[in-house]
């Protein structure tokens, strides 16, 4: 029940901007036709319809900031066609054991003293072991006893692990669909699309925030792009987090000679994001090293209100927090404070 009322509630704040005049011909679930429409519309008007939906969910010049660290590097099992931090792929780089807890909480008050007011977990595995919840359980609990608001992205979860990390505080728990389901399999073998929405759902049943997105750069069509973005507005709740990434190649992956993102299309593809989930945060992720200044203020702009700040983002390079500084104090933006109420 309440999930059908924070759709109905979504698809009225949408009416006016689709400009189809009453309510009921919005539909409780998104449709690619519609979304592709939407999407299709010219430039400026996309974008002024986005900005119009950012603006009654969201103070416009706030951008939420987290920072992410890789508790476990490389060495991963599955096959994700598009990471070095898979064991599929010869990217050189070297795999690590879990950080101690210690190393991890003295991170997370450094992030902290930097302006992030969330930090961001992530291990590369399948999923955890049994043997390392209590590891994780007790990160959970250091952190957030810093005042921070925490994230972890370990894999799949079972429902009991769920359960734990809930139980020891976990605010989010990031599990990325990555593309549209026709697509996927093209990127990943080694666990299927419903997989991933079975995380997820284990995730939201236990009360702990979502956040998924997805990668833009894997070869996928537009309308793989929207489909993405149409299977997580449908979802019985959106993500509190969708994450847009746009693909860096790295040597050594399947994706390797993945050709560049069309900067415009980026750019139409999150104003959707914030079309299709007007209360959810919509984050610039990976990719961010080879967007030009001006093409993240347009990103600003559409609707994007979340970015990682720091030097690196797991193992790729992310563009440091001096220049972030000086892009948000041209733009005028600041810093959002923790848990906004959208
Ligand atoms: S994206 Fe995550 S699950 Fe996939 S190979 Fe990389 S670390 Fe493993």
């Amino acid at each position: 029940m309440h999930d059908q009322v924070s759709r109905v509630q979504s698809r009225e704040t949408t009416a006016g901007i689709l400009g189809s005049g009453a309510d009921s011909a919005i539909p409780l679930a998104w449709n690619r036709a519609d979304a592709r429409a939407i999407y299709d519309l010219p430039f400026n008007d996309l974008l002024f319809r986005a900005q119009t939906v950012h603006r009654r969910h969201f103070d416009p010049n706030r951008i939420q900031l987290s920072k992410l660290l890789s508790i476990k590097t490389g060495g991963c099992p599955e096959d994700c066609g598009y990471c070095s931090q898979s064991a599929h792929h010869d990217s050189g780089l070297k795999a690590s054991k879990l950080l101690e807890v210690q190393r991890v909480i003295e991170e997370a008050r450094q992030a902290k003293a930097g302006g992030a007011t969330r930090y961001c977990m992530g291990a590369a595995w399948r999923g955890p072991k049994q043997r390392d919840m209590a590891m994780l359980v007790a990160m959970v609990e250091g952190v957030k006893a810093l005042g921070m608001e925490t994230c972890m992205t370990l894999g799949m979860l079972s429902p009991q692990q769920a359960g734990t990390l809930a139980e020891a505080g976990l605010d989010y728990y990031n599990h990325n669909i990555d593309t549209s389901e026709r697509f996927y399999p093209e990127v990943i073998t080694t666990r299927s699309f419903a997989e991933r929405l079975d995380t997820l759902a284990n995730v939201r049943e236990a009360g702990i925030k979502v956040c998924s997105g997805g990668i833009l750069g894997l070869g996928e069509a537009v309308d793989d792009r929207i489909d993405m973005l149409v299977t997580l507005a449908n979802l019985p709740e959106a993500p509190e987090s969708v994450p847009i990434n746009m693909l860096i190649p790295v040597p050594g992956t399947r994706l390797a000679d993945a050709p560049p993102v069309d900067p415009i299309e980026f750019i139409r593809i999150i104003a959707l994001a914030r079309i299709l989930m007007p209360a959810s945060h919509v984050r610039l992720t990976a990719g961010r090293t080879a967007m030009s200044d001006e093409m993240q203020a347009l990103c600003f702009f559409a609707g994007a209100n979340s970015i990682f700040v720091g030097d690196t983002l797991l193992t790729a390079a992310n563009p440091g927090d001096d220049k972030d500084t000086s892009l948000m104090r041209r733009l005028g933006l600041t810093a959002a404070p923790m848990e906004e109420a959208p």
